[in-house]
């Protein structure tokens, strides 16, 4: 029996790689919903290979393009409740949630309160609402599976493990672009040099979030919900190679690793396949062949970001929430050139000072620090109060 599958975000960096994973396994798979933005062409494209039955769009105009270019082959529906109907898809077994930002609460939130199984990339379901997302899962049955590397990482390495026995993660971190960077350097960092990743290829925005170790500092976040794991139990370690993609402590002093190259395929495909194993089409990684691996501590005097996100996972409440928002807006600001690199942290440090958490909150109050965080950070660099 194939399984149905929605794919939110479908024509991201993520979406992409979830497409040749399902079409690598024709007979295990069926897309029946895909959701997207406005990339119209990369979109039409995955409609001829997939052939799902909805495709959902960010907005009217580029539903009508959709629409006026596909025919009666696909419903097209747009907004928040084309998004939901895409992640609540009655044949959907599995959603596959890969939205860039806080646009894929909503829609994620929907799939696991139906007791699908979350494929979750989405960063901000569980570093803004990861109470809310965890606590839906449990009520309603939902398997909430990661596929961030490091994540799939600790959930394999956590396998028929006790989780009382656990006694560390470790989350490893290439480091970015500008791991050997010195904050001297790092103030005079353009685009193009932070955008250039050393092992993996990904979106913008992660990437630039990689070099400032935010990045590292969410999937932190992300950890503590995802394995009810405390934040004082949580290490990050750099790893350049990016071949060890995480770990986990046991009480005994054990520690247990996965390994791999650095292909997203794999743990998009672990997400989809679990608990079984299919075979992997990929590039393999030949252990003979590996050489030397390093691993040292994060510098936390030039990466500040990745304290941010311990301070604001410990805080809790809507502080992770409006972090990730005010981030959101800064890495996007500089990416248009019109903030220096390390702006990005004095827009992250101001947004933490000025915040005023509420405790326990619903998805409402959520999306109200969300967009307190955009506005207020916003704000702050068009008064360029936050210029070097
Ligand atoms: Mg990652």
């Amino acid at each position: 029996m194939s399984k149905g599958v929605a794919i939110l975000g479908s024509t991201g960096s993520i979406g992409c790689n979830a497409i040749e994973v399902i079409l690598a396994h024709p007979d295990r798979f069926v897309v029946k919903a895909l959701a997207a933005g406005r990339n119209v062409e990369r979109l039409l494209d995955q409609i001829d290979r997939v052939r799902p039955e909805l495709v959902a769009v960010s907005d009217e105009e580029t539903a009508k393009e959709v629409r006026s270019r596909t025919g009666r082959r696909v419903e097209v529906m747009w907004g928040e409740a084309g998004m939901v109907a895409a992640a609540t898809h009655p044949e959907a077994d599995v959603v596959i949630s890969a939205f860039v930002g806080a646009v894929g609460l909503i829609p994620t939130l929907r799939a696991i309160q139906q007791g699908k199984r979350v494929a979750l990339a989405n960063k901000e379901t569980l570093v803004a609402a990861g109470e809310i997302m965890t606590e839906a899962a449990k009520r309603s049955g939902a398997e909430l599976v990661p596929v961030d590397s490091e994540h799939s990482a600790i959930f394999q390495c956590l396998r028929g493990e006790r989780r009382t026995e656990v006694d560390r993660l470790w989350l490893t971190a290439s480091g970015g672009a500008l791991r050997d960077w010195s904050r001297e350097q790092m103030m005079r960092a353009g685009v193009q040099d932070v955008l250039r990743h050393p092992n993996w290829t990904m979106g913008n925005k992660i990437t630039v979030d990689s070099a400032t170790l935010m990045n590292k500092g969410f999937e932190v976040i992300e950890a503590h919900w995802l394995f009810g794991i405390p934040f004082d139990r949580i290490s990050v370690v750099i790893h350049p190679e990016s071949i060890v993609h995480s770990a986990v402590e046991f009480v005994d002093g054990s520690v247990l690793a996965q390994l791999g190259v650095p292909d997203m395929r794999l743990p998009i495909q672990y997400a989809l396949s679990y608990p079984e194993r299919w075979e992997g089409k990929w590039p393999r990684l030949s252990m003979d062949r590996l050489g030397s691996l390093q691993f040292r501590a994060p510098d936390p005097e030039r990466f500040p970001c990745l304290g941010y996100a311990y301070e604001a996972g410990r805080a809790g409440g809507t502080m992770p929430a409006a972090l990730n928002a005010a981030n959101e807006v800064a890495v996007d600001l500089f990416l248009r050139g019109r903030i220096p690199f390390l702006a990005i942290e004095d827009i992250l440090v101001r947004i933490m000072d000025l915040h005023e958490v509420r405790h326990h909150p619903d998805l409402e109050t959520i999306l109200w620090a969300d967009a307190w965080a955009r506005e207020t950070a916003a704000e702050l660099a068009a008064k360029g109060r936050v210029a070097r």
